[in-house]
């Protein structure tokens, strides 16, 4: 029997695209947690584990009911927020159907979970979802960086690190590589990994590879405009694609200027309150570096 808490139905706001003439308004959406600060920060490192939400007029959790499946669906499209611990966002399943068999999926927590998971309505089956690994490169060349101009949404016409989802059979570092043979044709030896980066609420985690090229040969793939190195001064931050690779090249920024380059784990979280389409209200949390 699949039982249903309510208090742990909670909306996210799914990622959406850049209009093409205004990439500067790229909406990209990240988890956000318990507190609300006034500006990225790198450093100093800053332990999350602290701080659960400071909104005291929340009332009290409910105690867990079961209910049916559809009132549950109508629950989880409209439940405000009704536990004032458990303030985390968590995404809404995107599997409408299922698998393995083709039925429509429902929402519930499966007897002896906590979580909201895709159900299917005929055969039972939990479908799990799961972050995705994304994997790139930092390719250093004469004391510069090479960057890719986006030929595709979301971020079109914006600048990114070669950098894309990993695939089933590849380790990260063979998948950092294939990405950047795609994107700018360039064929680079992986030197060390240099930051892993989680973005919770959209569920990716990124690994970032520093790399050098094989040949001093570069040229855009299929999916970007150009590709080009630039002088740490001359990095355009503000025509960067994603939190990701601000947050990645910041901190190489730093590291270079200090002498050490470090690895960097970190976690990009939205910053509470702020606008979906600010591209630059993220937090970084869990700041660790080695
Ligand atoms: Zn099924």
């Amino acid at each position: 029997m699949l039982l249903v808490r309510s208090h742990h139905l909670l909306l996210h706001h799914a990622a959406r695209l850049s209009p093409r003439a205004a990439p500067r308004l790229l909406l990209l959406h990240h988890h956000h947690r318990h507190r609300h600060r006034a500006a990225v920060r790198l450093r100093p490192p800053r332990m999350s584990s602290s701080s659960a939400s400071s909104n005291t007029s929340s009332p009290a959790p409910s105690p867990p009911a079961p209910v049916s499946a559809i009132d549950q669906l109508a629950d989880w499209a409209t439940s405000p927020l009704r536990n004032p611990v458990c303030c985390t966002r968590v995404p809404k399943s995107k599997i409408r159907f299922c698998p393995s068999c083709g039925s429509p999926t429902k929402l519930a927590i499966p007897d002896g979970d906590e979580k909201m998971r895709a159900v299917c309505s005929s055969c039972g089956r939990v479908h799990y979802e799961n972050p995705k690994m994304v994997v790139g490169c930092l390719v250093e060349h004469d004391n510069k960086v090479l960057l890719c101009r986006r030929k595709i949404e979301p971020a079109y016409g914006l600048w990114t690190l070669p950098a894309g989802y990993l695939e089933v059979g590849e380790s990260a570092a063979e998948g950092a590589s294939r990405e950047t043979l795609e994107e700018a044709c360039a064929d680079v030896d992986i030197l060390s990994p240099f930051a892993q980066l989680d973005i919770p609420l959209i569920g990716q985690s990124y690994i970032i590879f520093r790399a050098r090229l094989k040949t001093p040969n570069f040229s855009p793939g299929p999916e970007s405009l150009e590709c080009a190195l630039f002088a740490l001064d001359d990095i355009p931050f503000d025509s960067l694609a994603f939190s990701s690779i601000i947050v990645t090249l910041r901190m190489y920024l730093e590291d270079v200027k200090s002498g050490n380059i470090k690895f960097h784990y970190c976690t990009i979280n939205k910053r509470l309150g702020t606008g979906a389409s600010d591209l630059r209200s993220f937090d970084i949390d869990n700041h660790l570096s080695v």
